[in-house]
């Protein structure tokens, strides 16, 4: 489910999966627009689901940067959270217009 590549306000951004040089799960460089999740984290090899919290947690910070909004740690930790369950939970497919 995490893309390669994503467009916000018409602007696009990367997304690597990083082997190295990483202090945490994820993160939002404003300056290339490049969103780097870890690979592992303190030895371990992180979840496709961890990866996807922390790809909506970045995209957060991403939102910050082009909106110029003030975002800020919990609400992007509360963000991640919700928007997560309702990936995950979401069920069928609206066919109307
Ligand atoms: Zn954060």
């Amino acid at each position: 489910m995490i893309p390669k590549t994503f467009k916000l306000a018409g602007q696009k951004w990367a997304v690597k999966i990083a082997r190295r040089g990483m202090t945490g799960y994820g993160e939002c460089d404003f300056t290339t627009r490049t969103i780097r999740i870890a690979s592992s984290v303190d030895g371990k090899v992180t979840s496709d689901n961890e990866r996807l919290q922390t790809f909506l947690h970045e995209w957060w910070h991403a939102f910050e940067s082009v909106t110029g909004q003030d975002v800020n740690e919990p609400m992007a930790v509360l963000f991640e959270n919700l928007m997560y369950e309702t990936l995950l939970t979401m069920r069928g497919v609206q066919n109307e217009i």
